[in-house]
């Protein structure tokens, strides 16, 4: 049977928004970032990635690369969902089927479409993409092709702002010359062991016989890659329920025997799971770590927070309050964190340090046991609530509201002034104004406003 599998990937998500509702950001080398200085990148505008900027990045090392003319924005999730929610409220009136990958990221397959033209496809997917843009302003990205593998592959190449379809008889000569870490499920583990198998390509994989593939990579998973490889991929587009956690785990070939071998893994297992949570969206109200010990037990311990986080620094501090050390549980095999609670709307944490700054006590006293569970769901483990904003303090990059002025957001504060853009996705690019930091005009504003999308009542 032939079919058409869409993939729609909106381009650079993050920063396209800050542009959108920030005009003067329009053309300037964006950084979606943590304002505390030590997280990392959540997205980076295309003028940012000339640079070599990406998402994930550390912040200050990504800065470094743009340099000076760098736009740190802090996150905005409130705007970023309201957005998301718009565009596929666009996407599900074009579609049959619709499964969500992401915050910006979509398989879509439509019936009508099974035995379409390489033009028709083009056409629909250019269709899509205008209507997005003329209701939203945000650019995406379409790629089509006979299945899943190859849609995602597609939207790849048809990054930024456009589409490319992979028509089904060109369709192994397009992918045959591409790097084999483009096939789905080709991480770190397994491109070392194509790469010792001297397989660059995908096309040098899908020479390979079956026997040697198994050989190479391993029943189960080789057999995967080798299929999509030679261009055979028949997995259904399927609605997905939303996830309800991101977890990440690795079980070692050695036990982990000493506390640094144990930290090394927490850290790889809860940054893992971060990137799954950037991408979903959301932030995490509660931390669980799971250990797997030499005799197979189990452990898993839990703490929340007052507050849904994206935060790295505040994960990674809350998993290490969680984590126990061979000296008390022996050997351990597997080490695991996962995030839950996963909510939308995530405040903005003024003073993140002080939930970081609890990071792995020399030892877990017996008080702070008595307040941890061995299983997901139990009580939650106190930690300290940040402090309320002072008045008259503003943070960059905060929206704000003036009477006179309107909607705007802080673009620098200090010495008693601030120095406001009064712009919002309506009025193009604003004017800069200076005011007193004690201003008793100027107050904190809602980020929803900078849409200016009194025409949708989804935000
Ligand atoms: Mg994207």
């Amino acid at each position: 049977m032939p079919r058409w599998v869409l993939h729609i990937d909106m381009d650079a998500f993050y920063a396209s928004c800050e542009q959108l509702t920030r005009p003067t950001l329009k053309g300037r080398p964006v950084l979606v970032a943590g304002v505390s200085g030590r997280g990392v990148v959540a997205g980076a505008s295309y003028e940012a990635r000339k640079y070599g900027a990406r998402s994930a990045m550390p912040t200050h090392r990504a800065a470094r690369l743009v340099g000076p003319q760098a736009v740190l924005v802090a996150p905005r999730r409130p705007v970023y969902s309201a957005a998301s929610r718009r565009v596929f409220e666009i996407i599900a009136r074009h579609a049959d089927v619709v499964e969500q990958l992401s915050i910006d990221e979509a398989f879509l397959e439509h019936a009508s479409l099974a035995d379409a033209t390489v033009n028709t496809i083009t056409a629909f997917a250019n269709e899509l993409r205008a209507e997005i843009k003329k209701e939203t302003g945000l650019p995406s990205s379409i790629g089509a092709g006979s299945g899943k593998q190859y849609a995602k592959i597609g939207s790849g190449l048809a990054k930024p702002d456009g589409v490319f379809v992979i028509p089904h008889d060109e369709q192994l000569e397009i992918l045959h010359p591409l790097p084999v870490s483009e096939l789905w499920g080709v991480g770190p583990v397994t491109g070392a062991k194509l790469s010792a198998a001297g397989i660059a390509t995908i096309g040098d994989l899908a020479a390979l016989s079956e026997k040697e593939v198994e050989i190479a990579l391993g029943g189960v998973v080789g057999k995967q890659l080798w299929q999509l490889a030679r261009g055979i991929d028949d997995r259904p587009v399927a609605p997905r329920a939303e996830s309800k956690q991101v977890s990440s785990e690795h079980t070692y070939p050695t036990d982990l025997i000493t506390p640094e071998e144990v930290d090394a893994a927490l850290r790889r297992a809860a940054g893992d799971s971060h990137r799954r949570l950037l991408a979903d969206g959301r932030g995490a109200r509660t931390v669980t770590v799971k250990l797997k010990m030499a005799d197979f037990h189990i452990e898993s311990r839990s703490a929340t927070l007052p507050y849904a986080t994206d935060d790295l620094d505040t994960l990674v501090a809350t998993a290490f309050k969680l984590v126990r050390y061979p000296e008390e549980v022996g050997p351990i095999r597997l080490v695991g964190v996962s995030y839950s609670g996963l909510e939308e709307s995530l405040q903005d944490v003024l003073f993140p340090e002080l939930d970081q700054a609890i990071v792995k006590p020399p030892r877990i006293s017996s008080e702070y046991e008595s307040g941890v569970s061995d299983h997901a769901g139990g009580p939650p483990v106190e930690v300290v609530a940040e402090a309320a904003p002072q008045a008259g303090q503003w943070q960059a990059t905060q929206d704000v509201f003036h009477p006179d002025y309107g909607h705007g957001w802080v673009q620098g504060a200090g010495k008693g002034w601030v120095t406001v853009r009064f712009e919002t996705r309506a009025t193009g690019p604003g004017r800069i104004k200076s005011l007193r930091s004690d201003d008793p005009l100027l107050t904190p504003a809602d980020p929803l406003d900078s849409l200016a999308w009194d025409d949708w009542l989804g935000c």
